[in-house]
């Protein structure tokens, strides 16, 4: 699956909101949003757009933006959220959440969504034992997340692993940094997906 792959920063600009997609810089002077923090291109400082739609638009890209997934396949899990019973807006959050490579990155094995994608592709994780090189495998209550035996000595994954002992995981996740894994152990609930989004806005925008 294709995915975007121009400057990441610009995104964020675009949004006027950090969305955390760098890792460790975002919590730097050097972030862009806090140097320029106003919309990319000519007339990023001029007139901002405020119409209804306009803003049930930007929700939808900011979260498409936070999770890393291209417009075809945000529509999938939004059709997937509204077969679902329950709201609509919190099932297309949840499925964004149960993401492989989400997953990886909640449980702090990535520094962001980006790197965590990077290193699934690249066959650094089993799930209950089984290797899986797929960021968008939807995981189930029950998996079990591991780093691959012959990737825990890879210097990077060493140093994240490090640092994710030292983190608290959401409470849907179970993360032994020591044993380089983690559990799904419930589906996340809405006040557990930490994400700046309004999701009702983009349930209007698809409704239209
Ligand atoms: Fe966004 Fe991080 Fe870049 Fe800041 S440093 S603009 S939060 S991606």
């Amino acid at each position: 699956m294709a995915r975007y792959s121009g400057p990441v920063c610009r995104l964020c600009r675009r949004e006027g909101a950090k969305l955390y997609l760098k890792g460790d810089r975002c919590y730097t002077g050097k972030c862009a949003i806090d140097k320029r923090g106003y919309a990319p291109g000519q007339h990023g400082q001029g007139r901002k757009k405020t119409s209804e739609y306009g803003i049930q638009l930007r929700e939808k890209q900011k979260t498409r933006r936070i999770y890393g997934i291209l417009e075809t396949q945000f529509r999938n899990y939004f059709a997937k959220a509204e077969r679902q019973k329950g709201i609509t807006g919190e099932n297309l959050l949840r499925l964004l959440e149960r993401r492989l490579d989400n997953v990886v990155y909640r449980m702090g094995f990535a520094g962001s969504r980006a790197e965590a994608r990077q290193m699934v592709r690249n066959g650094h994780f089993t799930v209950n034992g089984n290797k899986v090189n797929i960021p968008s495998f939807l995981t189930r209550v029950g998996n079990v997340i591991e780093v691959r035996e012959k990737s825990r000595d890879n210097n990077r994954i060493v140093e994240l692993v490090e640092q994710a002992a030292r983190k608290t995981p959401p409470a849907w996740l179970e993360v032994s940094a020591d044993q380089f894994s983690g559990k799904v152990v419930a589906i996340p609930s809405r006040e557990e997906i930490d994400v700046p989004v309004v999701e009702h806005l983009i349930v209007e925008l698809y409704s239209r």
